[in-house]
């Protein structure tokens, strides 16, 4: 059996994770959940003295937002859309047939105003670019959302629907390549201390198609994206749990956020893949918590 198989297969069995039908889509139990809130608490105390302001939105967006922030452009096969019945009694009726006779009932659904949120950064530029120019020491926010991506898979690192931390900051080019590096250091002082192994690479985005692999290659080119891998499936590809990314100007011209000289702003985010995480700290260190090093239980339990 492939390793991530079996590994999926003792998280079910041990009921760290809980099936639900799809691949991707699993519930969890309170032991995985306490190791993504003391992981996320964590993160907190390293970002503490930066004073991030602090914002939540729900795991779905709005789809004009996303239509204008470009992500069909360059993630289609990820997207996730919200449709509902707009229908009339009529409508109903075929709709029931339909279920019932187990043909496609989908077909008449509409596209909603709502779109699944691919990444915990998107919802919050336009509110950013609302404001009026950034303060001249720019600005730091703390995001934490599920995210839907549509990538079934039965490697439990590959999740439709996970959850992201971000640390995102909007400044001048300078302001936000010193925040991306700081958070590269950190980053590995952070899971270091969790006693895991890891290395940090140059990486890209999964762009689509001919463009996209234009858009690769200069991605990595330009070193844009880095991540901090972390073998949890297969020792050969590792698995990202932390993402770095430097966006350059393009959500600030997307969304015309400008620098407190009039500039367009640049920004950069962190990103901590929280199921990512607990999942790298049960393959290293056990499916137990309880059995964990003391020095690991430690840092997350204090
Ligand atoms: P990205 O925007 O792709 O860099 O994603 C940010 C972080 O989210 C990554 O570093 C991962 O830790 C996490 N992540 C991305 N895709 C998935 C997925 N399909 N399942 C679980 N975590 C993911
Ligand atoms: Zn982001």
């Amino acid at each position: 059996m492939l390793d991530h198989v079996t590994f999926l297969n003792s998280l079910f069995d041990k009921g760290l994770l809980v099936e639900t039908g799809v691949d991707g889509l699993y519930g969890r139990s309170g032991e995985f959940e306490e190791v993504i809130q003391r992981f996320d608490a964590l993160v907190s105390r390293y970002g503490e003295a930066d004073k991030a302001e602090v914002m939540r939105f729900p795991p779905a967006m709005s789809r004009s937002i996303f239509e204008t922030s470009g992500y069909l452009k360059s993630f289609p096969q990820l997207a996730g859309t919200v449709h509902s019945f707009c229908g009339n009694d009529h409508d109903h009726a075929i709709l029931l047939e339909r279920v019932a006779s187990g043909d496609d009932w989908t077909e008449g659904q509409k596209a909603t105003d709502v779109v699944m949120t691919p990444a915990a950064c998107y919802p919050l530029y336009p509110a950013m670019a609302k404001r009026g120019p950034l303060p001249e020491e720019g600005r730091l926010f703390d995001l934490q959302s599920y995210c839907f991506r549509h990538e079934p898979s039965k490697d439990p690192a590959r999740m439709q629907l996970f959850r992201m931390r971000e640390y995102v900051r909007a400044g001048t080019p300078e302001q936000v390549v010193a925040f991306r590096e700081s958070w590269l250091e950190r980053g590995q002082k952070l899971m270091g201390s969790l006693g895991v192994p890891l290395h940090i690479d140059v990486a890209n985005d999964p762009f689509f198609g001919r463009a996209g692999r234009m858009m690769v290659a200069g991605q990595r080119e330009q070193g844009l994206k880095f991540e901090l891998l972390i073998p949890i499936t297969s020792v050969e590809k590792p698995t990202a749990c932390l993402s770095f990314n430097y966006h350059q100007d393009h959500f600030g011209s997307t969304w015309d956020i400008k620098t407190s000289i009039g500039a367009v702003a640049h920004t950069a985010c962190v990103g901590f893949g929280l199921e990512r995480v607990a999942l790298a700290l049960f393959k290293h260190h056990g499916l137990d918590t309880i059995k964990w090093p003391a020095a690991v239980r430690k840092e997350l339990w204090g």
